[in-house]
């Protein structure tokens, strides 16, 4: 079946192979440019191999990981910090084709189930490091696992850019975020403004709209990048308004929390301070490429470079990028999907030219990648409301670290397992509980949880530290190191 696939890969893009002066005899085949040597025998004399190593699970992902796993090739996804990427983030999408309306989080859910029916392997793990510089290529992860890939398709995406103004860092998860779909219920009947003007923005006032008094979309050109459908159904709702020509100068506050936002009017230079409980930011992305930093070619807004012509193989032979990390210009989850298919494609044709046949597959079946470890799960106590905290945290000595989750907060659901795997791993050495920010609102108030995941440290009952974000598994354990 492999090599019919295989075979099939090889007729569709043989004239291209010899067009671009490669050479296929078989096991022994190295290609005839770049660094390092594509040897066969290389993959088949290492641990750990895996044919294709798709990084990244977003929309490119795991159209790759369909082809790949379609083209009867061992396909390991790893998902990363963020599974599912940012359409997890999108409530309804109407232009995904196929789909009058469907939500984000559901398309990736299906992706995934179409990927894994078709034998593509998920591994629960973000990558560390990557070496180019030998075959197969070498992939560290986080969790520790060394994988040799012998193909990788990167898709990475792209992560919410920041403003960078004073304020933004003081005041972040205290009233200034980028999730509406994770955050909108903490600003039930307050003001609260979304910088940007693009579908982002729209997106996320019409996701704030049902549950605050008034949402604000700031924009600091004088029209809206958005499509004109978003900005129609923007209409559709009495409290949400659009300011032209504003420009964010400061993020306010009393200490504590968010109180305001400085903006200065481009037209006039007026400088106006606007009195808002939360700062939505909607002001685009950048790609997500500081693992490839000097391994990759590069551009200047940081998006991998491809190679020149119809192919997602960038400057390294066997490297391929696909989606919002090499894409400057469409940035749409079909998109990504389409360009996610042709890498796979591109992977494939790669696998054959360097000689991945049915032989070569059986005498990598010894060594390939099994190293998936499940997380063990540690006791974690379920915080349900204010005499539950007290007796667990305001009476009690040593380390407590609660983790505050909603069950519609994508970050929050990845943030779960690894907080359940630490657990186990500080065992005896301090207390987890988590606090489910819709059930315990008592505690939320108390602690003044305005952004999920949040995670709280408390020592002898004294609140210690406060973070307002996703950790990977890594991260959390030199965070939580630094309290037992
Ligand atoms: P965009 O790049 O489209 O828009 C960014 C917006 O933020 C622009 O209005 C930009 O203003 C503004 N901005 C940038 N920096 C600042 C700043 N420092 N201060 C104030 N404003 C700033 O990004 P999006 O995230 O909105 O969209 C990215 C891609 O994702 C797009 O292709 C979009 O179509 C897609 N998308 C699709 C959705 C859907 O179909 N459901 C939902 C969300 C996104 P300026 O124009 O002045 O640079």
């Amino acid at each position: 079946m492999l090599s019919k696939n295989l075979q099939f890969f090889s007729l569709l893009f043989g004239s291209l192979i010899f067009g671009t002066g490669f050479f296929a005899t078989g096991l022994s085949c190295a290609r005839a440019t770049g660094r390092p040597t594509y040897e066969i025998q290389n993959a088949i004399s290492s641990d750990n191999v895996v044919p294709l190593v798709i990084i990244g699970s977003g929309p490119a992902g795991l159209s790759a990981a369909v082809y790949g796993a379609r083209g009867k090739i061992d396909t390991l996804v790893i998902e990363g910090n963020k599974p599912g990427g940012l359409l997890t983030e999108t409530t309804s999408v109407e232009n995904w084709p196929g789909e009058t309306s469907i939500l984000g989080p559901d398309i990736v859910k299906k992706m995934k189930a179409q990927a894994q029916h078709l034998g593509a392997r998920f591994l629960s793990d973000a990558v560390e490091s990557v070496d180019f510089s030998q075959w197969p290529f070498e992939i560290k992860t986080e969790n520790g696992q060394t994988i040799h890939a012998m193909a990788i398709v990167i898709a990475t995406g792209a992560a919410p850019r920041r403003l960078n103004i004073p304020g933004e860092d003081q005041y972040w998860g205290s009233g200034v975020t980028s999730c509406a779909v994770c955050d909108a219920p903490f600003f039930k009947g307050e003001e609260v403004v979304v910088i940007g003007g693009g579908d982002s923005a729209a997106e996320e006032s019409m996701q704030l709209a049902p549950y605050v008094k008034h949402v604000t979309v700031l924009v600091r050109k004088d029209r809206m990048v958005a499509a004109p459908s978003m900005q129609d159904r923007m209409k559709g709702f009495s409290n949400l308004s659009v300011k032209y020509n504003l420009e964010p100068q400061e993020v306010l506050g009393d200490g504590m929390r968010v109180t305001g936002i400085r903006l200065l009017n481009a037209t006039n230079g007026e400088i106006i301070d606007m009195p808002i409980a939360g700062v939505f930011l909607a002001i685009g992305h950048n790609p997500n490429t500081g693992l490839f930093v000097d391994k990759l070619k590069l551009d200047k807004a940081g998006y991998i470079v491809l190679k020149p012509g119809r192919s997602q193989e960038t400057l390294v032979p066997g490297v391929f990028a696909a989606g919002d990390v090499e894409d400057h210009s469409y940035r749409q989850a079909g998109v990504a999907a389409a360009s996610g298919i042709k890498a796979a494609l591109d992977a494939a044709r790669f696998l054959t030219e360097i000689g991945l046949n049915d032989e070569v597959a059986a005498q990598l079946q010894g060594q390939e990648f099994r190293g998936i470890h499940e997380a063990v799960q540690g006791q974690v106590i379920r915080v349900k409301n204010m005499e539950d905290f007290n007796s667990l945290v305001t009476n009690s000595s040593g380390t407590v670290i609660l983790d505050f989750f909603a069950d519609y907060c994508p970050s929050c659901m990845q943030m779960l397992p690894v907080f359940e795997a630490s657990a186990a791993d500080f065992a005896g050495k301090a207390i987890f509980a988590k606090v489910d920010a819709d059930e315990a609102t008592d505690v939320v108030e108390k602690l003044f949880v305005h952004k999920v995941p949040c995670l709280i440290v408390f020592k002898n009952g004294e609140l210690v530290a406060k973070y307002n974000d996703v950790m990977s598994k890594k991260e959390l354990k030199a965070f939580i190191e630094q309290f037992v």
